[in-house]
């Protein structure tokens, strides 16, 4: 009767903890790890390392898949097959959990909108931490906040693929655009499994959508309430920083609805055909149009449970965002750098540097995912050079042309650029490409450029 765990990374730890503190028998498994690498509080237990053996599913009634291993690799295949359910940590977590979730998906946004929302919901004197995909494991947050009166949770598509039961009281969809290709193949199968998180929502629960309905039709049968943001001109949509879309009233078909937008610069909220103004978008901290609507998404999917609507613009002023998404570096040599590794596909490559005046030098490429250079390079004519690195630095210079360098990694890049950059000029390293060729994960990459900046300071 026991539960197995299969990837023992950090929600994996963090769900064999919360479900042997409350009295369920699991197994461990990783055919990565020896039973020696498991942090000291779970090596008692039983654990299976190596590649998969049928003998793993003795005695065990569940099978919780980490969001890395594919569905059809062998350990879940045969837990099919042997009629053993396959599930995650969120679906498993969510079984134990005794506050309603909050959820949030999308393409690009997840981290930044989720954080907020919570910041937001505790400014309202909810205790409401945030985890799930990012930062805290849910399992860590049902385990160390069980008082918590919401879990709000960043849910990526690799988690949404096992959910059977999963139900949040709230879900935003923030955007859809192709992404992880190289384990879905085609964009269809990757929105199905995005699309899982909404599946389960019923009347009485909450679905914030953008404005303009662009995203309607994959939704048209769910029956929950809209709430609606303004999308704010979208991935790759030109414009200054996050304020100077300000101007722009109400967009799409909707404006009526309820949620959050924009009316004469001013970020409002939208309740029973009444806008109440909050503060200026200007005044937002955030940088970046994208940024801007990820604000209005959290503001709509907070909502239905604001008790102080004037707590909301302290917390909007104060939020600088999250490391790795348009970081300011500061200044190096006559350069004006920026940190956007977390930008891992071009969709948010373009959404980063849409809003940015030129001209400016791009340092992009990495582990290729199947996105599109070109339209990276037509939709940037701001990017006076773009410096290739990485596995998919080649094709980052093919797209640019005349004004592609090939670089090979981060330290050249720079060097590079740093001797052809001119007064003024930003850099940005926005690699619309995973990190995983040259660095352990897109946090590595931007930190090692942080270093390579702060030391070229002359
Ligand atoms: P996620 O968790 O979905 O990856 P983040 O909040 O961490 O999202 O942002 C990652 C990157 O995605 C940012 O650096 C930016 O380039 C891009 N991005 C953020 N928000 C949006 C948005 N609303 N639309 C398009 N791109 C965005």
């Amino acid at each position: 009767m026991a539960t197995l765990i299969l990837g023992m990374a950090r929600s994996g730890r963090a769900l064999a903890r919360l479900l042997q503190a409350r009295g369920r028998a699991v197994v461990l498994a990783d055919e990565r790890l020896a039973a020696g690498d498991l942090p000291d509080d779970l090596r008692g237990l039983p654990f299976h390392g190596g590649p998969f053996a049928a003998d793993w599913l003795q005695g065990v009634t569940r099978l919780a898949v980490s969001p890395g291993v594919l569905p059809d690799a062998p350990a879940p295949r045969a837990a099919r097959a042997a009629g053993i359910p396959v599930s995650g940590e969120l679906e498993e977590a969510f079984a134990l959990a005794g506050a309603p979730v909050l959820a949030v998906t999308g393409t690009n946004g997840k981290s930044t909108t989720t954080t907020l929302l919570g910041l937001l919901l505790e400014s309202q004197g909810w205790l409401a931490p945030a985890g799930g995909n990012l930062g805290r494991p849910f399992s860590e947050l049902v385990l160390a906040e069980p008082d918590a009166d919401f879990y709000v949770l960043e849910v990526s598509s690799f988690q949404a693929e096992t959910f059977a039961r999963f139900r949040p009281h709230a879900a935003a969809l923030l955007n859809l655009t192709p992404d992880h290709l190289d384990r879905y193949g085609d964009a269809e199968r990757y929105y199905a499994a995005k699309l899982r998180l909404f599946e389960r929502l019923a009347a009485d629960d909450w679905l914030v959508l953008p404005a303009g309905g662009g995203l309607d039709a994959r939704l048209g049968g769910c029956p929950a309430r809209r709430l609606r943001f303004e999308p704010c001109g979208g991935a790759g949509a030109g414009g200054g920083p996050a304020s100077d879309a300000g101007a722009t009233a109400a967009a799409g078909g909707d404006a009526g609805a309820d949620g959050a937008g924009l009316r004469g610069g001013a970020i409002v909220l939208r309740r029973a055909g009444r806008e109440t103004p909050l503060l200026p978008a200007a005044d937002l901290r955030l940088v970046g149009r994208h940024n801007l609507a990820n604000a209005l998404a959290a503001l709509a999917c907070a909502l239905p449970f604001l008790r102080d609507e004037a707590a909301l613009a302290g917390v909007l002023r104060a939020f600088p965002g999250l490391p790795h998404r348009m970081e300011p570096l500061g200044r190096c040599g006559v350069l004006d750098c920026y940190n956007d590794s977390k930008a891992t596909n071009v969709e948010a490559t373009l959404a980063s540097l849409g809003g940015l005046a030129g001209p400016l030098l791009l340092i992009a490429g990495g582990r290729d995912k199947g996105g599109d250079f070109d339209l990276l390079a037509r939709e940037l004519p701001q990017v006076r050079l773009a410096y290739g690195i990485g596995e998919a630095g080649p094709s980052v210079v093919l797209a640019f042309g005349p004004r592609g360098r090939l670089a090979g990694d981060l330290a050249a890049a720079l060097r590079a650029a740093l001797d052809e950059g001119r007064d003024g000029e930003r850099l940005v390293l926005s690699p619309a490409c995973a990190s995983f060729d040259q660095y352990r994960d897109f946090e590595a990459r931007g930190d090692a450029f942080r270093r390579l900046v702060r030391e070229a300071v002359p």
